[in-house]
């Protein structure tokens, strides 16, 4: 049996007064490849911060590669790209080799130069997404799917085993959807990094994933994509609250904002 590499056991997070998780059990098995759905506010994004350790449950347990988030500290084993991670516009004075680098500095630190292992590791991180020939560009003068493509590069810079994705379509179109899963694909099943995609996309994602899993304050479906497809036109509007269409693969135009 695989390892689970997370754990996170009866999870529950309030804001203020209003409580966004109730007793949400998870488990990520190393090599899976989780796609996270429901519907806005649902909870994603917070379930996501407890994991990184950025939020504190007000119930539960996190387990981090075997250890109690609270001793963890091999972070670099873990991946992030944020859904704030959008577009530099055209002037931004920065190339996407400094920009992949920028991921290295919390072991580097700022002020210290990169060495070639270094510089080897950056390379092969900007290589693994295909974009080696655009090394010396500048970041700005690349489209919205590249620059997703740089900051994917940016989080594999520290070798994580685990990457964790928070809606990385949105505003990408759909050309772009098609060759991002690709890439997700091959981290996954190539370069066997663990995957945790949070997405509106219910369409492209479930070819794709090992396991979908759809959170709405409390966890009402964790299952393979086979299973969520058949459920899905029959009982995933009483989760998302009314009729939504989640066959189609385009992006609605609230969602590209
Ligand atoms: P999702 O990622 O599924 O869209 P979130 O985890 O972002 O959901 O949000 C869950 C709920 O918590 C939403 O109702 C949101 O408005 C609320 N929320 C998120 N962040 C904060 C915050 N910092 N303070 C108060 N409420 C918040």
């Amino acid at each position: 049996m695989n390892d689970i590499i997370v754990s996170m056991n009866n999870i529950s997070f309030t804001y203020e007064r209003k409580k966004v998780l109730d007793r949400v059990n998870l488990d990520i098995p190393q090599g899976a490849f989780i796609g996270l759905v429901g519907p806005n506010g649902g909870g994603k994004t917070t379930l996501v911060k407890i994991m990184l350790g950025l939020l504190k449950p007000d119930e539960g347990e996190v387990t981090l590669f075997q250890q109690p988030i609270s001793q963890f500290k091999d972070w670099q084993k873990i991946g992030f790209v944020s859904q704030k991670a959008n577009s530099f516009n055209r002037g931004f004075p920065a190339t996407v080799y400094e920009v992949v680098s920028t991921g290295l500095t919390a072991k580097v630190g700022y002020f210290r130069f990169f060495n070639k292992y270094h510089k080897e590791k950056i390379l092969h991180a900007i290589d693994q997404v295909g974009m080696l020939d655009y090394a010396n560009e500048n970041i700005g003068n690349l489209s919205g799917g590249q620059q997703q493509r740089i900051f994917i590069a940016r989080a594999l810079v520290n070798d994580p085993e685990l990457l964790i994705l928070d809606e990385p379509t949105v505003g990408v179109d759909q050309e772009n959807v098609h060759k991002f899963y690709e890439l997700l694909h091959r981290l996954n099943k190539e370069e066997k990094i663990t995957l945790l995609l949070i997405t509106h996309d219910t369409g492209t994602m479930t070819e794709h994933a090992t396991d979908v899993v759809c959170l709405n304050k409390t966890l009402h479906f964790h299952g393979k994509p086979e299973q969520f497809e058949d459920m899905k036109e029959k009982d995933l509007s009483m989760i998302y609250g009314h009729n939504v269409n989640l066959v189609t693969h385009h992006h609605s135009p609230e969602e590209q904002q």
